[in-house]
């Protein structure tokens, strides 16, 4: 079965529930639209493949929705198409080369790929990276909440708690520093067994953070763990850190490639490693990305771009397939009007589990109707 067509599709998807980090909070950065590509291969057996890619240009090697659309259509696009579906590392080995470093536009190709293999050997993706790690297909999930006032957060957090989750992800590392402390607290008083982690997004310089982050950790009555605390490119300032502070540390903007991963842990700067699919180019390589975290004695967590149906499943069928990721995640959790999914009951949250359905591909029934409607080109 080989490629016969490669399409990168803009959409612009409203957002329902603002999600505010010391990122979004910045002058510009905020946006009432989930602003993502679907990525649309065809195939000569008929059988379509689906992925998708929230792209964030304020991020460490990020790109604008139009560069990576332009990026897939005028260049990769090319590269993909009359080759056969099975050989992904192949195909992604010669995207890599041809981008040197960009991982949004090969993260949705390489998911696209594994969507159609799925779907033509009859299998769900999870079954083509290994197959799951338990019997049920589960794995847990934490509870994100935005900066707000303290009586806000205490609220989000025992609606959560009546619900089920235990694990809360809090977004810090903003301008006011006594509002996210009287938060953390909040959630701790009201939901005794919260495991709280803190996620700084380069938010702070790393005497700053060692300062913030034992408060942080009294507050919390003690951190699960404290993520990107200092700028992506500081792995001395990430070391400092962690060797000064009690809860372990995670890298997220640090560690995009299987080498920042071997990097990351020569400078002994990290304890886990936030593995995203947008980060990693996809299926494949964020593989290779949990091998070397194992290689290196480091645990994983399964992060998002917070992309919207076809993202999601993605991150799932890593998850499930991926004993090394051991921390709940938060990559169902959404915050749209639109999955631009059909079958999105068979992918709804509702507590603190998730199951994986057992759908051939990615389980994904691309809804046409809303891409075409959200599309923007
Ligand atoms: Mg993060």
């Amino acid at each position: 079965m080989k490629v016969t067509d490669m399409t990168a599709i803009p959409v612009s998807v409203p957002v329902e529930k603002a999600y505010e980090t010391s990122l979004s909070s910045a002058p510009g950065q905020q946006s009432d639209t989930h602003d993502h590509i679907v990525v649309r291969l065809e195939t000569d057996a008929g059988i379509p493949g689906y992925g998708e890619i929230a792209p964030k240009a304020a991020w460490p090697h990020g790109l604008t929705q139009g560069a990576c659309t332009d990026l897939i259509n005028d260049t990769l696009a090319s590269t993909v198409e009359g080759r056969r579906v099975n050989r992904i590392a192949r195909i992604v080995d010669d995207l890599e080369a041809q981008l040197s470093g960009e991982t949004f536009p090969i993260y949705g190709i390489d998911v696209a790929l594994h969507d159609a293999l799925g779907k033509r050997v009859e299998v769900p993706v999870y079954e083509l990276l290994g197959g799951p790690k338990n019997l049920r297909r589960e794995f847990p999930l934490h509870y994100s909440i935005g900066i707000m006032e303290a009586d806000k957060m205490a609220a989000d957090a025992t609606t959560a708690a009546e619900k089920g989750f235990t694990a809360f992800k809090v977004k810090v590392g903003g301008s006011d520093h006594e509002a996210e402390l009287a938060g953390i607290e909040a959630i701790a008083e009201v939901v005794p067994d919260a495991r709280i982690r803190i996620d700084a997004n380069q938010g702070w310089y790393p005497e700053e953070a060692i300062r913030k982050i034992r408060e942080l950790d009294v507050a919390a009555d003690g951190l699960e763990l404290v993520e990107q605390p200092v700028a992506y490119d500081s792995r001395d300032g990430l070391r400092r850190v962690r060797e000064a502070v009690d809860p372990p540390i995670l890298a997220d903007e640090s560690a995009f490639s299987p080498r920042d991963v071997a990097d990351l842990a020569r400078h002994e700067a990290t304890d886990i490693i936030n593995i995203k699919l947008a980060k990693t180019g996809g299926l494949h390589r964020g593989k290779d990305v949990a091998t070397v975290a194992g290689a290196h004695s480091l645990t994983c967590f399964m992060g998002s771009m917070v992309e919207l149906g076809i993202g999601a499943a993605a991150s799932a069928h890593l998850t499930i397939s991926t004993p090394r990721i051991t921390y709940p995640t938060g990559v169902m959790n959404q915050y749209v009007e639109d999955t631009l999914i059909k079958n999105d009951g068979q992918w709804e949250v509702d507590g603190p589990t998730f199951t994986v359905p057992e759908i051939p591909g990615l389980g994904v029934e691309p809804d046409h109707e809303a891409i075409e409607r959200l599309r923007v080109d």
